[in-house]
This record gives C-alpha cells, sequence and structure tokens, in this order.
C-alpha cells in the first residue's frame, strides 16, 4: 500500500509551525484514538498513520530527509519509533499529553478526558536519579573466547559515607517544604474542551522528597553524594560480540539526596586479530603447506585461541579446503558448547628455486600423477 504524505496526513502545509503540527496531531490524535473509536480498524490506521507523520515532521533532522527523498528517504527502525499500541504512542509523546500519562496504566485515554486526579504508573521516589556512566572495553579474541573479568577505574559519583546519602548533617537537619507542603508533588489543574484534566508533577524544590535540608551534611555540603575515582569489576561473558552492550544496574552515578544509582553501560569492542578472523562464534585461520605434505599427508602443529594444538593432514589433500578443528571457537554466549576453528589450506607455492631443485621438478613434472589430468 503506498504511504501518503505526511503533510496531507496532518493536514498542515509545508511550512507549517512546530506548534501547528502539535495542534494538528493533537487533534487527530484524539478523534482517532482506538478508546473512541472500539473495534474501528480505520480509526486505529489512522491513528497510527498520524503519530508517524507527526514522529517524522516534528523531528527537524528527520523532516529535512523526508522533505528530500520522501517516504523513500527514511528508514524503519532507524527513524520510526514502530508504535505497538495506544499507550505506547501516548507515552512516546507524553510532552504534548501531559507528563501524568506515561505511566502505561490500562485506559489512559479515560484519563485524559475524564478528568481523573489519580497519578499512574510513576512510583513516588525520593531525591534526583543519578545519570548512566558509558564504558567502552576494548577485549581480544582470546579474552572473548573463553570470557574474562576487567577492573577499570572509574571516575563517578558516590554514596556520601558520612550522610548515607540524605544530604543532612543529620536526622534532625530537614524541615517540610514550603511548595508542596510536605506532599512531594505540585498539582496543576487545567481545563479543557475535554474537561478537567489534573496534571500532578514531582515538587522541584525538594525533588519530591517532601522535606527540604536545614543544615547540610559538611562533606558532600547536602548533595548527599561525592565524586571520585572508583575501581569497578567488570565480568565479561565469553561469546560477546563486538560493539555489543551490557547494562551493570546501579553501578553508575549516585542519586542525588538519596535517588537512584544510574547503570553503567560496557560496550564492548573487539581487538582485530593477528592470526584469526571471527565469523559467529567460528575462528578462520589460514595454513600453509607444502606440495609434497599436501600429497603425502602430515601432522602439522598450528595456533589455536588456546595455545598450540595438532593437526593431521590427509594424504590427498586440495587447496583451497577447510579443515574443522571442533570446539576450538569462541564458547558460546550464555549456552553451552563453542564454535569450531576452521583452517583454510593453503599451498605454498616457492618463487625461487635452485638449480637442483630445478631439475627435480622437472624430473617430477614427467611422472603420470603428478601431471593435471586432461
Ligand atoms: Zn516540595
Ligand atoms: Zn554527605
Amino acid at each position: 500500500m503506498a504511504k501518503r504524505d505526511y503533510y496531507e496526513i496532518l493536514g498542515v502545509k509545508k511550512n507549517a509551525s512546530k506548534d501547528d503540527l502539535k495542534k494538528a496531531y493533537r487533534k487527530l490524535a484524539m478523534q482517532y484514538h482506538p478508546d473512541r473509536n472500539p473495534d474501528d480498524k480505520s480509526a486505529e490506521d489512522k491513528f497510527k498513520e498520524a503519530a508517524e507523520a507527526y514522529e517524522v515532521l516534528s523531528d527537524d533532522q528527520k523532516k529535512a530527509k523526508y522533505d528530500r527523498f520522501g517516504h523513500s528517504g527514511l528508514k524503519g527502525g532507524q527513524d520510526f519509533h514502530g508504535f505497538s499500541d495506544a499507550n505506547d504512542i501516548f507515552s512516546h509523546f507524553s510532552d504534548i499529553f501531559g507528563g501524568a500519562f506515561g505511566g502505561g496504566g490500562s485506559s489512559i485515554f479515560d484519563d485524559f478526558f475524564g478528568g481523573s486526579s489519580q497519578r499512574r504508573g510513576r512510583s513516588k521516589t525520593q531525591g534526583v536519579p543519578g545519570s548512566d556512566l558509558k564504558v567502552t572495553l576494548k577485549l581480544t579474541l582470546e579474552e572473548i573466547a573463553s570470557g574474562t573479568t576487567k577492573k577499570i577505574k572509574l571516575k563517578k559519583y558516590t554514596t556520601c559515607q558520612t550522610c548515607s546519602g540524605s544530604g543532612a548533617k543529620d536526622k534532625d537537619s530537614f524541615k517540610t517544604c514550603s511548595v508542596c507542603s510536605g506532599t512531594g508533588e505540585v498539582r496543576q489543574v487545567s481545563r479543557s474542551l475535554f474537561g478537567q484534566f489534573v496534571n500532578i508533577q514531582p515538587c522541584n524544590n525538594c525533588s519530591g522528597s517532601g522535606k527540604i535540608i536545614s543544615s547540610p551534611c559538611t562533606t558532600c555540603r547536602g548533595e548527599g553524594r561525592e565524586y571520585n575515582e572508583t575501581m569497578i569489576k567488570i565480568n565479561v561473558p565469553s561469546g560477546v560480540n563486538d560493539n555489543s552492550y551490557m547494562t551493570m544496574r546501579g553501578e553508575g552515578n549516585a542519586g542525588k539526596n538519596g535517588g537512584q544509582n544510574g547503570d553503567v553501560i560496557v560496550i564492548f569492542q573487539e581487538l582485530p586479530h593477528e592470526i584469526f578472523v571471527r565469523d559467529g562464534d567460528n575462528i578462520v585461520s589460514d595454513l600453509y603447506i607444502s606440495y609434497p605434505e599436501a600429497v603425502l599427508g602430515c601432522e602439522i602443529e598450528i595456533p589455536t585461541l588456546n595455545g598450540k594444538a595438532k593437526l593431521k593432514i590427509d594424504p590427498g589433500t586440495q587447496h583451497g579446503k577447510f579443515l574443522k578443528m571442533r570446539e576450538k571457537g569462541i564458547q558460546h554466549l550464555n549456552r553451552h558448547g563453542a564454535g569450531d576453528q576452521l583452517v583454510k589450506v593453503n599451498i605454498h607455492v616457492p618463487k625461487k628455486v635452485t638449480s637442483k631443485e630445478k631439475d627435480l621438478l622437472k624430473e617430477l613434472e614427467k611422472l603420470p600423477n603428478i601431471k593435471v589430468p586432461d
């Protein structure tokens, strides 16, 4: 099915302002919301179509691509969020629909029209959460093959030891927040065409805790955290891929005033190997043998990710053949077993020979099994 023009979907001109786009989208979203149009597939399609159009046109980069190249300029997955349902759309554009709707309750739309004052989803947390930290970890193929443990130094916020993160000198160093009267929340009531709409936000003055510190901790000056260098231990499982990542929950920056810790996101980077090339969990290597070795067979010691190992070459082994060394590759991620080492057999052809060697080769050439058959 051909896609409709995004401007046409939203019913706006190409030079529409961000505000106009937002208004147009909001109107359509309310008109076609599935909760208002139960069992109406075409309304649902229109609802999703509008969300997609708005997602693109409200983003300067995506809009520029779309204006130049049309639909073909945008890539699915990269340029689209790919909404699963209405609640997903609402939480994605929560700035338009009001922050109180982010929670993914069963019928967000009821709240929207009914003016319910219930705050859903978000649990009441104290303080300001700490941010995540990204760490890039370079790994050799050997380390990836069997997994490893790395210790790295990291500068981050850690919970203040003196006040255990509260930021206060002692337990009597608090007073009730005057902005929210200790509730930790601030309500804003607005009226619209659809009824009363209550937006409840955490109180900025006390970061939602309802309390203000009257005499701050002297170590952290009331922040509840300190910035210093720490050592973290990263257990790298075997078989991780280049550019994949792992999240270490709660290992990031400590929050302010007792807020939750952020995470450490470890991004793995695979260093190129001198001898081996990775192919999934298999590794591939080259082996050079002489012509007589190929014809007569031999046993050769070859490097593996785990030291040297013997490999038997059968008589008559052909150039270019891959020999498999079972489970000498990379141990699988999260399951038993390992990939194989695939050894490509190459026949060494000398570039220089002595006159004696030349004579012998000429002699050899005449023999019936040495000649290339017709
Ligand atoms: Zn407050
Ligand atoms: Zn402190």
